[in-house]
């Protein structure tokens, strides 16, 4: 999909000129594309009229960009897509917040709901795991093993068979416990079946959750509205989790679900380990689906957070060059601003490794990665870390001066030749850099 809607919009540049009939042969194949990717025929038709609407081709003066109204109209519709506007639940400090999730067998209930667990105690909340899935032989153990190898305390029982006993017991004795975060995990059927729904709703007048999540295979393609629809009249749940956003899914069943619900998607799973859980973002979901990468995150990050203000930066990325400096001053602005995770994200080349553990841990590291650079001279921030690799003294040198080891300088240089290979890539003539809307 990413590829055909990409080359859609690059059509645009080509054509010499844009009237009425170059805007509806692009959206023909961005519609076009859209459908293979499993969207709702009728959601299509909505996005092309909008544009339409949007984008009056003869009235557009001379002076205009058409071809960046036309990109921006586009994209604003597929944001939409994916955005309800609607808020997820927040958990509560100090309080018992309960989660319930939903979804059919297989969706991935139970891997999820440690993964959100392991999230939320990453943050500093207290968080438990209940198991009130009786149906599936195996679940407690499956549950048992994924929380033990997380760390999580859990309940759960072999012999009792009635799930709203156990998801109660459980409940009530981590609340007593003052948890915080109480996930209950649920047993799924492999239909939609009015037991399984009867059984939902018990457990969830017996818990009363807080929050109901609705797990949903992302693989599942055109079958996600009908079944999203079946989950949110029986279950009123009040968000989406997508899980196996790492296989073949396209993106149509996130973008069906969404719109009909109208509930929003919190998190994606990309992966069957612990860590494969990602916050949902509508703008980044999109462009990736659109095949656009990173830096184009990085920019438009930049540009919301008033960053570009430092123009020289800016032009120095867009050039593709990217001295130490460059990454000195990047972290500083960096520092004034949150949520990091987000903005470090959208720095190119960035490391996951440095996005782990918590706020509070990666602004400390990028502050003691400042600190040993401010043992830097100015000739060696001013320049692409040569001057390091000719004199390793300087290593020895910066190292001593900033209280730290060599090993940490080194892993700072080396973390500066990432960023900056990724600045090469993007960045020159003819880099995705160039070809990024600017500013109005
Ligand atoms: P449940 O029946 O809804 O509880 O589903 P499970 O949690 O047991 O998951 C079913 C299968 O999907 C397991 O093999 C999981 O490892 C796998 N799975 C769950 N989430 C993801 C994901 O995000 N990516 C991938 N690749 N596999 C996943
Ligand atoms: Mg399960």
């Amino acid at each position: 999909l990413g590829r055909k809607i990409n080359t859609a919009l690059a059509d645009l540049t080509k054509a010499p000129v844009i009237d009425e009939k170059v805007l509806d042969a692009i959206l023909k194949d961005i519609c076009g594309a859209l459908i293979q990717s499993d969207v709702n025929i009728v959601l299509v038709g909505r996005l092309r009229n909008n544009v339409k609407k949007a984008v009056n081709v003869p009235e557009l003066g001379a002076g205009v960009n058409k071809k960046k109204i036309i990109e921006k109209a586009v994209m604003e519709e597929l944001y939409k897509l994916v955005d309800p506007g609607a808020e997820p639940y927040k958990p509560v400090k100090r309080k018992a917040n309960i989660f319930m999730m939903v979804g059919l067998q297989g969706a991935g209930k139970t891997t999820t709901c440690t993964k959100l667990a392991s999230y939320y105690q990453r943050k500093g909340w207290k968080t438990a795991l209940v198991c009130a899935d009786t149906f599936r032989a195996g679940a407690f153990d499956q549950l048992k093993q994924n929380a033990t190898k997380a760390k999580i305390p859990y309940y759960g029982s072999y012999t009792e068979t009635d799930p709203v006993s156990i998801a109660l017991e459980g409940v009530e004795k981590f609340k007593a416990d003052k948890f915080e975060i109480i996930i209950v995990d649920t047993s799924g059927r492999h239909k939609q079946e009015t037991e399984l729904f009867a059984e939902m709703q018990q457990i969830s007048a017996a818990v009363e959750p807080d929050s109901t999540i609705f797990v949903m295979d992302g693989t599942i393609g055109q079958a996600a509205e009908s079944q999203a629809k079946a989950f949110k009249e029986a279950a009123n749940f009040g968000s989406i989790i997508m899980t196996k956003m790492d296989g073949h899914a396209k993106g149509g069943g996130a973008i069906s679900a969404v719109a009909a619900t109208q509930s929003p998607i919190i998190f994606i799973g990309t992966g069957e380990h612990l860590h494969d859980l990602d916050r949902f973002e509508p703008k980044p979901f999109i462009r990736k689906m659109l095949g656009m990468g990173d830096m184009r995150d990085l920019v438009e990050t930049v540009q919301e957070m008033g960053m570009n203000q430092n123009k020289n930066l800016m032009e120095n990325i867009k050039q593709g060059q990217y001295s130490l400096r460059d990454m000195y001053e990047q972290f500083q602005q960096i520092s004034k601003m949150g949520p990091l995770s987000k903005i470090m994200g959208a720095i190119p080349g960035m490391s996951p490794d440095m996005l782990a553990g918590s706020e509070e841990e990666g602004s400390k590291r990028i502050k003691r990665m400042m600190c040993i650079m401010d043992s830097m001279t100015d000739l060696e921030l001013n320049s692409d870390g040569t001057p390091f690799q000719t004199h390793r003294s300087r290593i020895i040198r910066v190292a001593q001066g900033s209280g730290t080891s060599v090993h940490e300088v080194e892993e700072i240089l080396s973390q500066y030749q990432r960023f900056s290979s990724m600045v090469k890539t993007m960045g020159g003539k003819n880099g995705l850099m160039n070809n990024l809307p600017t500013d109005p």
